[in-house]
């Protein structure tokens, strides 16, 4: 580590700084906002011996002459001096700083960008709203309080990881200050808030294509109880405290599973936990989501959906295949091959929808072509699409007549997606796919 960070309490200390033009003023400005004695120097008056007294320096004069002797005397008085744009002349260094007062934020490159810096600062600021300033003051508030009343460090840090998972922040980004305090009081005095299930869409693999809200309840959760679909790269946004439990089903035993699942979320949320309940794509896209949603408020639990990007849409959409297309497809069938969806609905399926897309279709693809094909003719377009948005992703295109042998001979694995329409033949001419992640990447 070349420089060595910490935050000065420069409260009624005297600082110096050097020079008259912005830059100078700049830093003048820091200083007293920070509570420092300022003393502003123009360049023509530097004198050695104006450091005298001084914690800190800023020598913003340009001039070499003020620099080597600002510098000489600092350092011969043991003083914390930066010259301006001379690392060679630095004892410290000013990082890029997001500014949530109480909290701050501070980035350093080590001096080697401060390009990186900034644009790094840019995203800290979107990512962390103006509420996190008076979030922060809250915190503290709470903190003084707990500490005056004894309350133990365990059940202090509970109700923290509380006040960060509840509502308090959106409150405040909302400017229902009042409401935030309330809410953070209850918390704070009763230590006890219920726990929550959030059944959370993963979208169809790449973590990319999470939604910002899926990424916080993943980071701030108790338990993460994800389906067997989900990649290890989107678990690994789990907090650190965060048990993951995977609970994919496993073939025969679905129903008695599905029953013990939602057992188990009901008991966890009882017992105070945040429970993130992750499913592949969309959680209600054949994805038991409505089930679970249902008994979970028929038990009382607190429980929200957060919708995902589901594969029925992006495995055609990494393919260059759009699943409408003005003059090609103005509708879209979305079903299964297994299950309850006997071949004749999905005849019916495929003569009333312009694009069909069949999931959990690996293993019943001969079959499931075949009985389209009565209805749409040999030649219909049919693309396959497996691992979309995962290394490994695959895309195959035919027709209806080969595709099932095509995916066979490429040797395609599940997951994957079938569709069937004309807009298949657009995969073709979009050559380079609409959503090609390695190239945004
Ligand atoms: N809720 C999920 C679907 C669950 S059913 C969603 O909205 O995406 C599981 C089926 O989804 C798989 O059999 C496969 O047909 C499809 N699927 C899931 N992930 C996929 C992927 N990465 N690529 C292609 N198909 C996928």
């Amino acid at each position: 580590m070349r420089y060595y960070p910490v935050f000065l309490d420069l409260e009624g200390e005297r600082c110096v700084v050097i020079g008259d033009g912005k830059l100078a003023a700049e830093k003048v400005a820091g200083l007293r906002g920070a509570g420092a004695d300022v003393r502003a120097i123009p360049s023509r008056d530097y004198r050695p011996g104006v450091l005298a007294g001084a914690r800190l320096v800023f020598d913003a004069s340009d001039d070499p002459k003020v620099n080597r002797r600002a510098w000489e005397e600092a350092e011969a008085a043991g003083i914390l001096i930066n010259v301006v744009d001379r690392p060679a002349q630095c004892r410290f260094i000013a990082p890029a700083i997001v500014k949530r007062d109480p909290l701050l934020i501070a980035i350093s490159t080590s001096g080697e960008s401060p390009f990186l810096a900034s644009a790094l600062r840019a995203r800290l600021e979107r990512w962390l709203g103006e509420e996190w300033g008076p979030f922060t003051a809250l915190v503290g508030r709470i903190r003084r309080d707990l500490r005056q009343r004894g309350v133990p460090l365990s059940e202090q840090t509970r109700i923290y990881r509380r006040l960060l998972t509840s509502d308090v922040r959106k409150l405040l980004h909302t400017g229902s200050r009042g409401a935030a305090q309330q809410l953070a009081a209850v918390i704070s005095r009763t230590g006890r808030v219920n726990g929550r299930v959030a059944l959370v869409g993963a979208g169809p693999g790449d973590p990319d294509l999470l939604t910002v809200r899926a990424r916080e309840l993943l980071a701030e959760a108790d338990f993460v109880l994800h389906d067997a679909l989900v990649s290890p790269d989107t678990l690994a946004l789990s907090g650190p405290g965060a048990r993951l439990v995977d609970v994919g089903k496993r073939g025969g035993r679905a129903s008695t599973a599905q029953a013990e699942i939602t057992a188990r979320m009901i008991e966890l949320a009882r017992a105070g936990h945040d429970v993130v309940r992750l499913k592949g794509g969309d959680p209600f896209v054949f994805g038991r989501g409505g089930e679970e949603l249902r008994d979970l408020l028929s038990a009382g639990i607190d429980a929200v959906v957060v919708p995902g990007v589901s594969s029925a849409i992006a495995a055609p959409s990494v393919a260059g295949i759009p699943v409408t297309m003005r003059g090609l497809s103005s509708s879209v069938a979305v079903t299964t091959a297994e299950g309850k969806c006997a071949p004749s609905r999905i005849r019916e399926l495929a003569a009333a929808a312009d694009t069909l897309v069949v999931l959990m279709v690996h293993a019943r693809l001969k079959e499931v072509t075949s009985a389209i094909a009565e209805v749409l003719g040999l030649d219909r377009p049919a693309a396959l699409i497996s691992r979309a948005t995962l290394p490994g992703q695959k895309v195959v295109t035919g027709t209806l007549r080969d595709v099932a042998l095509l995916a066979l001979r490429a040797g395609l694995e599940a997951p994957a997606t079938l569709v069937v329409g004309e807009v298949v033949a657009q995969a073709a001419a979009n050559q380079k796919p609409v959503v090609d992640l390695a190239s945004f990447g």
